[in-house]
């Protein structure tokens, strides 16, 4: 390395950084020299690990706020739990669909009508039924359950879903 006396600008090369001040031959001016900061191996392993941990958070980051805005944008969903069948006075054989509405937002809410569909083996709906749920207000975080009896039988029936009752239901 090289170091310059600040007095008279003499250079002189050193092999290796000094431990003290150094005193200049020429002039008996006396400096501190500066040593250029070294890039220790552990250093860089650190800077590393934290470039890392920055694009982790910020992934995480990005993840919890796209489960915000899909929670803010459906804070209730209705889940089947279980669908069992049941016999009525005819002879007839018909779904009974159970589930919940759970409420994953962190504000009441009031609870909608629940909408089961009903399809045939070829994906076409075969009927739409409404019905309230027992709740009408879920708390944060809280569930209701549900049992409902499909109207149509069961030998139609290929699949089942359940839907909240949306404002763009017009039927
Ligand atoms: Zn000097």
């Amino acid at each position: 390395m090289k170091t310059v006396c600040d007095f008279c600008k003499t250079e002189y090369s050193l092999d290796a950084a000094p431990t003290g001040p150094v005193k200049c031959a020429v002039c008996g001016h006396t400096w501190v020299v500066r040593t250029p900061p070294r890039r220790s191996p552990i250093l860089v392993f650190i800077a590393a690990l934290c470039a890392l941990l920055a694009a982790l958070v910020f992934a995480v980051a990005v993840l919890y706020q796209h489960q915000v805005t899909e929670i803010q944008a459906h804070p209730l969903v209705a889940e089947i739990g279980d669908v069992t069948t049941s016999t009525d006075d005819d002879g007839i054989m018909h779904f009974v669909v159970s589930g919940r509405v759970v409420n994953r937002s962190d504000q009441i809410y009031g609870v909608p009508g629940l909408v089961v569909i009903s399809y045939d083996a070829h994906g076409n709906v075969i009927e739409r039924q409404r019905f309230m749920p027992s709740a009408t207000l879920l708390d944060a975080g809280h569930h209701t359950d549900f049992v409902h009896t499909l109207s149509v039988p069961t030998a139609n029936v290929d699949k089942i879903s359940v839907e909240l009752e949306t404002l763009g239901d017009d039927e």
